[in-house]
């Protein structure tokens, strides 16, 4: 069945023709939806582990299809890159994060982190950013920017608009940090205020080695004046693990899954707050 497969051409013809279909009818649901209300956005909360409170939250993007359900953003975001739509989707996205954002206002130093993709920013991010900026949309609430290290690593329109946002005093942190390739010396040059530690890593901590990376990149970012997130803590034992190698703040199931604004809740974990 797999030769007949690999040399029917008309059996892959049909496969990719309905690929093909049902990529462009998500297209358009997505315009659709882009269009009409915009995407829904959750929030998982961030613990500083230094003093045990909620830091901030990250703001992610759901979409719920009317006929298939729950798309992960894993599937739409790259569609909608794909498709042209990214900067739609990055206004519904950052619009809703600031309405939201209301709620927290009265919480002390709080960051609402949303993520944005590199084609996002090379279209004219930072001038869309500082003009809502301008017309008091972010009064109330501190809006940070993720980007992963391949967006800082090799676009130059990337890394201008990043610089724009970073010296006007928007915080800016490289998510996923550790997957990518930054060499040290060009990490001290980059306009960043945060290294999120990638899930990867926490999932390591119990391990020496993985102990070991954690601790670097501590060091590194004590060297570069820049704080440490950890995300995808799943256990009270690597949450420990995380406060002793001395990050800053932390996220994961374990300390609150994201939820709709409304529903943000910070779980109680055994240990806290000592
Ligand atoms: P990310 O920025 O690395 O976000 C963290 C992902 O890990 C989220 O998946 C979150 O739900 C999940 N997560 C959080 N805590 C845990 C944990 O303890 N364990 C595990 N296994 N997973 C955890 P999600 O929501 O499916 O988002 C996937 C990716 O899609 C995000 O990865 C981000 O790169 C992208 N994304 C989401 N929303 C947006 C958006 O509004 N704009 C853009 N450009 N990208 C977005
Ligand atoms: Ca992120
Ligand atoms: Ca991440
Ligand atoms: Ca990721």
């Amino acid at each position: 069945a797999k030769d007949a497969g690999r040399n029917s051409i008309s059996w892959f013809d049909a496969a990719s023709h309905r690929a093909l279909l049902e990529r462009v009818d998500l297209e358009s649901a997505l315009r659709d939806q882009l269009q009409r209300r915009g995407l829904d956005v959750h929030y998982q909360p961030v613990l500083d582990l230094r003093n045990d409170r909620l830091a901030g939250v990250e703001a992610l993007a759901r979409w719920t299809h009317p006929e298939r359900g729950n798309i992960p953003p894993g599937i739409f975001v790259p569609l909608a890159e794909d498709a042209g739509l990214i900067r739609e989707l990055g206004v519904s996205v950052f619009g809703t994060a600031c309405r939201d954002a209301a709620r927290w206002a009265a919480l002390p130093d709080f960051t609402v982190w949303v993520n944005v993709s590199g084609r996002e920013i090379a279209s004219g991010y930072a001038a869309r950013f500082l003009a809502g900026l301008a017309r008091g949309e972010l009064r109330r609430c501190r809006v940070g920017i993720e980007v992963t290290e391949s967006v800082l690593a090799d676009e130059d329109v990337a890394l201008r608009e990043l610089t724009t946002l970073h010296t006007a005093g928007v915080p800016i942190a490289i998510d996923d940090f550790g997957t990518g390739y930054s060499s040290l010396a060009r990490l001290a040059t980059l306009p960043i205020s945060v290294l999120k530690i990638d899930r990867s890593f926490v999932q390591q901590i119990g391990t020496r080695l993985g102990r070991a990376s954690i601790d670097v990149v501590v060091h590194l970012a004590g060297v570069l004046g820049v704080r440490t997130v950890a995300e995808g803590v799943e256990t009270p034992a690597q949450l420990e693990a995380l406060r002793q190698a001395g990050v800053d703040s932390a996220a994961g199931y374990l300390l609150g899954e994201p939820r709709p604004a409304d529903r943000l809740a910070l779980t109680p974990v055994t240990g806290r707050g000592r």
